[in-house]
């Protein structure tokens, strides 16, 4: 098996085309199917003579992620896949579909970056197996491809205008991989989404943020933060035993310095843990002065965690307190709830049957 074509930038693909005695020009036409169009064959390449598929075919692999099962949400159209990776592990990816009045509707896919996690926050599904490896530049990629060419078949105009990092797995533990693949997302000759348009979602690897703001500095960063309290966060996001809440904050201070970005905080509102007045009020004063805003998202049900949601009341009283203490705060809009497709309900599944709820796809 060769390198995955799709975890390929173009110098490289120059590279691998040259060593196969093509000329150069060969890898820019390759790049386009398969970055813009999502090609999964040599055939399907219309310019491409098959001599350039031969020649290449011992070096690099075209197969794409296979979509084991797809539902889709009856309540918003929300998709969730299911794919199965080349060594048979499997990672679920997820798009969001938002109708806009003016602009064009916005297509937001969440990609996962590894298979697992080993972050283990107390909430979350991703982590309950722990991790099992980091994905390859391709296979990142690779969700955002094969998504893409699937809805096309049934609307060809259809394109992905939002990347977010929150997927399975850490995005700043596979940081390699990351890089490569925001930078081929954001290729003009590939899917050309723009920087801004991708977040990467951190449970909080303080040095890994402030290679972030080095390497890449418009893309948006999300902290998943979940309470301003050292002895609260420790036990939702273990990660904050290493980093905890001064030194985070201290990276985040750093970011925006460097990259003058504003950042995005994340709030899983859980009964009895994070969510009373006093919570509220201490993380007004975390993020006091700060260039962010804060995402409120009533904790998602994960059954072996028995973790609840506060009521719809103390969720509005806690919005209400930074909202008063000047902080900007939004209580995020739930998708895909209804196939187990919301924050953190994404986990590794034994694939095999193809699921279809309506009938679409
Ligand atoms: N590992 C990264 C990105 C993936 S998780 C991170 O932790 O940021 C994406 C987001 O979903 C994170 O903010 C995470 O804290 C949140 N999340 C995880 N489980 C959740 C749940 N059960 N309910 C609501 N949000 C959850
Ligand atoms: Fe990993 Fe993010 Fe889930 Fe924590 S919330 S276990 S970091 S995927």
């Amino acid at each position: 098996m060769g390198l995955s074509l799709r975890g390929l930038r173009l110098e490289e693909l120059q590279d691998v085309c040259v060593a196969a005695g093509l000329p150069k020009f060969r890898a820019g036409q390759v790049f386009e199917w398969v970055q813009a169009k999502g090609a999964g064959a040599w055939d399907e390449m219309k310019n491409v003579p098959a001599s350039v598929g031969e020649a290449l075919a011992g070096a690099v692999d075209l197969t794409s992620l296979e979509a084991l099962k797809t539902q889709v949400s009856r309540t918003d159209g929300t998709r969730k896949y299911l794919f199965r990776l080349g060594d048979g592990q499997t990672v679920e990816t997820v798009l969001m579909l938002y109708e806009r009045k003016v602009a064009r509707d916005r297509a937001t896919v969440c990609v996962s970056t590894q298979v697992g996690c080993a972050m283990g926050c107390a909430f979350c599904a991703t982590g309950l197996g722990g991790l099992v490896r980091n994905l390859e530049a391709g296979e990142i990629v690779g969700q955002v491809l094969e998504i893409m060419r699937q809805v096309r078949q049934e609307d060809p105009e259809f394109r992905v205008t939002n990347v977010v990092f929150m997927g399975m797995g850490e995005p700043l533990q596979n940081y390699g991989s990351l890089l490569a693949a925001i930078s081929l997302l954001n290729n003009p000759k590939g899917q050309n989404i723009g920087m801004r348009r991708m977040t990467v979602s951190t449970c909080g690897i303080v040095p890994r943020i402030l290679d972030l703001a080095r390497d890449n500095p418009q893309v948006t960063l999300a902290i998943s933060l979940h309470s301003a309290r050292d002895e609260v966060r420790d036990r939702l996001v273990p990660m904050n035993r290493h980093y905890p809440l001064q030194e985070l904050m201290d990276a985040c201070r750093k970011y925006i310095e460097i990259t003058n970005r504003r950042i995005t905080f994340e709030y899983a509102l859980v009964k009895g843990v994070n969510s009373s007045p006093q919570d509220a009020r201490d993380l007004a004063r975390l993020t006091e002065g700060l260039l962010c805003n804060i995402n409120l998202i009533p904790v998602n049900a994960v059954r072996e965690t028995g973790l609840e949601r506060p009521t719809e009341a103390e969720n509005a009283e806690f919005a209400r307190i930074l909202t008063e203490a000047g902080v900007e705060v939004s209580l995020r809009e739930e998708k895909g709830s209804d196939i187990d497709a919301a924050c953190g309900q994404l986990r590794k599944r034994q694939g095999g049957e193809f699921l279809v709820l309506n009938g679409k796809v």
